[in-house]
């Protein structure tokens, strides 16, 4: 695969406030890349110094191999759809879409060829004589993912996109985005705060807090396998432990040991243990390792959410069985559903 983006140790400060800290990402081509994370650790930073609206501090930023430093927006093979749409509320749809090949002084002929594709593209053929304010939220954005898509740049830049739209819509269109994706085949680099979406749309998810690069990976990796304990409760919830590494595919909490497929800390050393909630077992009581009492239990639409107290702690656990508050129970897990970390304060 072709490196298309490389950001080499980007740092960016703003009045003294360092917000982003020594930054190295590769993106590729083809690739529908996530930046993902709390609100002002730096994705949107990320972003606008990928598109030219920000020069960095510190680094340097590679464009198919060359230093595109001070090369501005407008030049670069790029472009970018913003949470607030910005399109010309006096032009229809079409004209909208042909704004920047009308810059571009492209023939008439082809420009129609183009946003005719476009609208079919993002499912608004037929839209062409609309008027921007007779659109929808949903509708509107399309036609600005339309429009950034028309100049077929090599990579778009998508800042929280489907913010402004309500929950049903936005997952409509998280699906449509991707296939977008595919079907035009150019690099989407996607910023969000949303884990959930993060999941369901990229191929490469960067988990980002305060100006660090947390973990990069593929939505399986970030989820089953979080670097951090920071990662691990950014990314759905979690039961986040503290045990012991005794040694290669063997950890201890809560006073009892537990093969795991982890491997190559260091035998003895403190870690930090991660259980998906999906992924504990409730059993009969005698029938499993660490024993409790079920002390609530909480229907969650898909799947009831139960909270197990033992004598050391509490574990949140999803289930599709009913468990009645009080019932004694155990909870076991296999090799598979324990995830062992770095312990907290180590990255
Ligand atoms: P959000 O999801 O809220 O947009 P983010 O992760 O995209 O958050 P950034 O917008 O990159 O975060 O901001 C990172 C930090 O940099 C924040 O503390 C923000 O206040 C600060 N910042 C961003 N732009 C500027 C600017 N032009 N001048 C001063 N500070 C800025």
């Amino acid at each position: 695969m072709k490196k298309i983006f490389e950001l080499d140790n980007l740092s960016k400060e703003f009045d003294g406030q360092v917000v982003l800290k020594g930054i190295h990402l590769d993106v590729y081509e083809n690739e529908f890349m996530t930046l993902l994370g709390p609100s002002g650790c730096g994705k949107t930073t990320t972003l606008r110094i990928m598109a030219g609206f920000e020069e960095p501090s510190e680094g340097k930023v590679l464009f198919d191999g060359i230093d595109i430093a001070g090369v501005p927006p407008y030049k670069r093979e790029v472009n970018t759809v913003f949470q607030k749409y910005a399109l010309f509320p006096n032009m229809n749809v079409y004209d909208n879409i042909a704004f920047g090949l009308k810059i571009k002084k492209t023939a008439a002929p082809v420009i129609k060829e183009k946003v005719t594709r476009m609208l079919e593209l993002v499912n608004l053929a037929g839209y062409e004589e609309r008027n921007i304010r007779q659109l929808s939220g949903g509708q509107q954005q399309r036609v600005a993912i339309a429009r950034a898509l028309v100049n077929e740049p090599k990579v778009l830049l998508l800042d929280e996109p489907l913010g402004a739209l309500d929950l049903k819509l936005r997952k409509t269109m998280q699906i449509e985005l991707k296939s977008i994706q595919k079907e035009v085949g150019i690099t989407f680099v996607y910023v969000t705060h949303d884990q959930e979406e993060a999941l369901t749309m990229s191929d490469t998810i960067v988990v980002m807090n305060d100006g660090i690069i947390q973990q990069i990976g593929s939505p399986t990796d970030i989820y089953n396998e979080p670097e951090n304990r920071f990662v691990a409760q950014f990314i759905g919830e979690s039961n986040i432990i503290e045990g012991t590494f005794v040694k290669d595919f063997l950890v201890a909490f809560d006073n009892v040991e537990f093969e795991c497929v982890d491997k190559g800390f260091e035998d003895g050393q403190d870690v930090d243990i991660v259980l998906r909630p999906e992924d504990i077992k409730i059993l009969p009581s005698g029938e499993g390792r660490i024993s409790g009492v079920v002390t609530s239990i909480i229907f969650k639409g898909v799947h009831y959410e139960i909270i197990v107290k033992t004598d050391i702690r509490e574990y949140k656990i999803h289930t599709t069985a009913y468990y009645e508050p009080g019932l004694e129970v155990d909870l076991d897990l296999t090799p598979d559903d324990i995830h062992v970390m770095e312990p907290m304060g180590t990255y």
